[in-house]
Parts: C-alpha cells; structure tokens; sequence
C-alpha cells in the first residue's frame, strides 16, 4: 500500500517497548532522564507550548509538576533519538473553562492555563486537520488522549465497583479488592466503500459540516469478522447488498478510541434504502462526481472528507486508481 499522503494520527515512529513498563525502576530512570518529554491532556484536550518555531506537542518533563502534577502518567516509550516520552492526564484544576461552544462535529470548548500565556490547548481534531504539530506528534497526541480518555472514564472497577490503581506505568488499572486487571480498550470500526462499476455509496450523519459526505462506517459487534460487520452495515444504512470485502488500511482514531478499519466493498447491485436514523442522506456517486468531491469543484458544493480521515484516502483510491477484488 502507498503512503497515504496527511493521514492522520497513523505516524508510528516511537518505540513503545511494552516490556518497560513491567519495570518501575525503569520507568522511574527513564522519567529522570534531562531528554525525558511529556504530552500533556487536560478535561480530554492537549496542551500545546507555542514557541520560536511554532506549537509543540513535547513539554519538558518538569511541566507536570509545574501544573499541579498529574492524575495518571503513561510510559509512551522512546522517540527515534531515545528521548523517553510519557504522557500525562493533568488535573481538571490545571486548566479554566473560558466558554464552550461545542455542537455534533467539533470540540469548541475554550479552556486555558491562567498565567501561562505560552500554553495553547486545542482540540485534537483541529490539530490534525490544521497541522499545527509534526504528523509524529499529532500521531503521540492520539495515543495520549486515547489512554487519558479511558483512564478518565474507567477509574472504577467493572467487576466490584471499588476503586482501581494505575499499574504497569500507565497501561492497566488494578482493583485492590477483586483483583480484576483493566487494560485501556480501542473499538473497531469499520469505514468502507462501498462501489459497482463507476459508482460508489457515501453518505452524510446530520451531525457532518454542510455539504460533505463520506464513507459509510460503524463499530464491529463482538463476535464478528470485519467482513461481516462491513456487509452489515451497509446493508443497514444503505440497504446495498455487498459481496467481497477488500481491506484497505487502517487509522487510530482517538475520538475517543477507536480505530478504524478501511474497507471496499463489492456492491451486488445499484437498489438502496435509507434508514433516515443515522444517515440524512445516501446516495451512489459516480466517478467524476467523486472527483468533483475530492477536488472541491463539485457544481453542489458538496465535499469529501479532508486527507485527515481514511474515508477521503477510500474515495481517492477508487476514484483514480480503481479497486480490484479478485
Ligand atoms: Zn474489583
């Protein structure tokens, strides 16, 4: 597969060297270290320093205590010049809520660090879609904020309800009453494509930005084949009955924490039938319409999803490169 050129967050240049975090003495050397950096999340957003040379995403270690200290740190692992790299879940207080003009799509919440005018937190998603740090970082932020996330939202145990501790630096919460271990989850998703001939099925969540539309997705039930899940849900939001099933490539997604699974799909005819839950609209584009889409010279000022999301990587694949199955 080529390099898909701006995809997001799917950068894997660290080492994360799982058998680390097994060893506190390790972890707590590697913290020591003077080239030790920290990504830091506050209420699920990254804090970014702006400098000379723009935002970075990688603070001094030392910031977290700066900041009031952390709730959780996490051993990400080593960058390629083996800079240890940990990320770092500050406490809600470290940061002021300004205002919050969130709706469906975009985290719009003003939040800020009273009396550090150096520190920017920005949503993830306007990170990535504006490259306001190295696709490297942008890559580090998604699993900063994936593993903050559910830490933020498992503090509990499952099993007993007592409250759990951090263990295997970062990685696992332990209950100290049932013994039961809980590891950070990622849930997959499928994204496909569904096409026949010259035509391929997208289609709009009232929740997109006007005008754009994108491949159909949806999480994979337990007990199912990415496959299966694929067939079905096109077949729920679209009711096109699909046969074989290619898959593509893939994307950590951390909105929270999925990831995503790029497929095409061979559509066994042209017939289609919304939902109307889900989707507003579905619909079959033809080729040139999808280049339209892509280009952003559709006649309808309709558009796709930017180079950001694996569904605008789908729609590029099999508008100018074609699709085989076989
Ligand atoms: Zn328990």
């Amino acid at each position: 597969m080529a390099h898909l050129e701006g995809l997001g967050f799917a950068v894997d240049t660290f080492d994360r060297g799982a058998y680390r975090r097994e060893d506190p003495v390790e972890v707590a050397r590697l913290r020591a270290l003077d080239d030790a950096r920290a990504l830091l999340i506050a209420r699920d957003m990254p804090l970014l320093r702006s400098g000379e040379r723009g935002l970075d995403a990688l603070m001094p270690i030392g910031e977290i205590e700066a900041l009031g200290g952390a709730q959780v740190e996490a051993l990400l692992g080593l960058a390629p010049g083996g800079a240890p790299i940990f990320a770092a879940l500050l406490e809600d207080e470290a940061v002021e809520l300004r205002s919050d003009a969130s709706e469906g799509f975009f985290d719009r919440r003003i939040l800020v660090v009273p009396g550090r005018e150096d520190l920017k937190l920005i949503d993830l998603r306007s990170i990535a879609m504006g490259g306001l740090v190295p696709p490297d970082q942008a890559a580090m932020l998604a699993t900063s904020k994936a593993v903050m996330h559910w830490h933020a939202h498992h503090r509990f145990c499952a099993n007993c309800g007592a409250l759990t501790n951090v263990a295997v630096a970062g990685w696992r919460r332990d209950c100290p009453v049932c013994k039961a271990t809980h590891c950070p989850r990622t849930d997959p998703v499928v994204i496909m494509l569904a096409v026949d001939g010259d035509a391929c099925v997208l289609g709009r969540q009232p929740r997109f930005p006007k005008g754009m539309y994108s491949a159909l997705a949806g999480f994979v039930e337990p007990g199912e084949t990415v496959e299966a899940a694929v067939r079905r849900e096109i077949s729920e939001e679209a009711g096109v009955a699909c046969g074989a099933v290619r898959y593509f490539a893939s994307q950590p997604w951390p909105f929270p924490t999925s990831l995503m699974i790029g497929c095409f799909a061979q559509a066994l005819d042209r017939s289609m039938k919304v939902d109307g839950v889900e989707l507003e609209d579905v619909r079959w584009f033809t080729r040139d319409e999808a280049a339209a889409l892509i280009e952003r010279r559709h006649p309808d000022r309709l558009t796709a999803p930017t180079p950001v999301a694996i569904a605008h990587h789908l729609l590029k694949q099999w508008t100018y490169e074609g699709v085989k199955f076989s």
